[in-house]
């Protein structure tokens, strides 16, 4: 059964032209508990009445009082404009926590293919629990970010990723893979080993060209960001011969 939580937009945060962190401070209940992955649904009013939008948590599940998300508004979008429009100390209604988007709690290395907003979840499940080791349970596993941005323009977060990455002494790394860059000249030569050009999945089999199927099974996928990008790169995967249990999705 999903709850509904009173909340209030206490700070609303530009990551860049269409994107904004939204902060919500809870009013009742006071307290939320989910599982690092899963999302919130949001009701946004329409001339027909109000409609769904769900959006996926990006921030710590240490944190109880409180939880952010990350949403980039789309021309004419009803949910993501509607957000938009909101200004602090609105108070907003969420239904929820849900969805089975969620670390699988094995000894594989965790692959995160994700694409644009795609990186909320990632983010929430990179930064929940500990910071070091980053999961109790599984606290022998590789995480690593494969994150899709058209320019170096759009990216965000890129501090505390540096940041996380360096507190985790490396159990956790992330490279951004820019798909209409045409060189990475712009990047700060301090950076540039956080970036690379083209598609994620061409930056993960350009740095793992040389494994066996047997080390690729060590590996499980997470993929996120819109429908037809994370279909396409289930299918990738999937003529690379890794089995259909080591890709797990969610499809904005
Ligand atoms: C499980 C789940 C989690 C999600 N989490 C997030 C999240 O963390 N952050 C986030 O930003 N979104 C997330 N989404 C997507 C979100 O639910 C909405 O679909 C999105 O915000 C667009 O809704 P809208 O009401 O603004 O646009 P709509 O009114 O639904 O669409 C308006 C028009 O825009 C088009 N459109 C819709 N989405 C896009 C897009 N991304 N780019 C270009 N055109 C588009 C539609 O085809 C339509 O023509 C998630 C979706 C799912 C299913």
């Amino acid at each position: 059964m999903l709850s509904t939580y009173r909340t209030l937009l206490t700070k609303k945060t530009q990551l860049n032209s269409d994107t904004y962190l939204y902060h919500f401070d809870l009013i009742e209940p006071k307290e939320i508990k989910f599982i690092p992955g899963q999302y919130m649904m949001l009701k946004a009013p329409s001339s027909k009445g109000p409609v769904s939008r769900l959006y996926s948590i990006a921030s710590s599940n240490n944190i109880k009082d409180s939880f952010e998300l990350i949403v980039e508004t789309v021309p004419g979008g009803l949910g993501s404009n509607y957000l938009f429009s909101l200004k602090e100390n609105t108070e907003v209604i969420f239904q929820g926590p849900a969805g089975m988007f969620g670390l699988h709690e094995n000894e594989k290395n965790k692959v995160f293919m994700v694409t644009g907003t795609g990186i909320a979840p990632a983010r929430s499940m990179i930064i929940s629990n500990n910071q070091f080791p980053i999961s109790k349970q599984i606290p022998n596993s590789k995480f690593q970010i494969y994150w899709g941005m058209k320019t170096y323009k759009e990216i965000y977060l890129l501090e505390e990723l540096k940041q996380l990455s360096n507190e985790t002494m490396e159990q956790f790394s992330f490279k951004i893979c820019l798909s209409r860059e045409q060189n990475l000249d712009i990047i700060p030569d301090e950076d540039k080993k956080y970036f690379s050009l083209g598609h994620v999945d061409n930056c993960f089999f350009q740095q793992y060209s040389n494994l066996t199927i047997e080390q690729l099974n060590k590996f499980e996928f997470y993929l996120c960001g819109s429908r037809n990008v994370v279909e396409s790169l289930k299918q990738t995967l999937l003529t690379k011969n890794i089995p259909q249990e080591n890709i797990i999705f969610e499809k904005f």
